[in-house]
């Protein structure tokens, strides 16, 4: 059995992380979708409602397991006995810290290899942060999110219009 971890925030899941999602559910039987706890970035959304974000817009994919994870990425990733983490690449600005990032991994475990996976260009400047941002000021991003994503952001933002 294959199978991988996607790591990230998820403040919300986009369309980009979704796209990313199916292309590693072609090559791994299994993806975890795992939504890791960074305290340098102050969430919108609770890690329930991220977790639920998910499971919805997976359509609950068994395939497909949404995760929170505290403590050392591969430590997790060994504990789910994956052999691989996932993470998107967008652009050349991502590539400088996602090497260091999978370079620390291995050398922190030999046997968790990380897999980067490319976005349709369509999805190479989607953000979360950015997605947040529009939503804010009541921009449309229904074409960037998932609908349970819209929804939530809508009610979320509704009391600053
Ligand atoms: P993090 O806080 O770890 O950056 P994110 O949720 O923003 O968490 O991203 C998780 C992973 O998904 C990262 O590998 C990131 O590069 C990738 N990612 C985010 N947005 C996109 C997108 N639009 N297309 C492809 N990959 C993406």
């Amino acid at each position: 059995m294959k199978i991988a971890i996607y790591p990230g925030s998820f403040d919300p899941i986009t369309n980009g992380h979704l796209d990313i999602i199916e292309r590693a559910m072609t090559i791994f039987d299994k993806v975890f979708v795992a939504i890791a706890q960074n305290i340098a970035k102050d969430p919108l959304f609770t890690v329930e409602e991220r977790l639920h974000h998910i499971k919805e817009s997976t359509n609950n994919n068994k395939n497909v397991e949404a995760e929170y994870f505290s403590g050392l990425l591969v430590e997790y990733a060994a504990s789910k006995k994956a052999q691989a983490i996932i993470r998107g690449l967008r652009a050349v600005s991502d590539f400088e810290n996602e090497f260091q990032m999978a370079l620390m991994n291995r050398s922190l475990r030999e046997d968790v290899e990380t897999v980067f996976l490319m976005p349709n260009e369509k999805y190479t400047y989607l953000n979360s942060s950015i997605v947040k941002e529009i939503a804010r000021y009541g921009g449309d991003v229904s074409n960037f999110v998932p609908a349970v994503v819209n929804k939530h952001l809508r009610q979320k933002f509704e009391k600053l219009q």
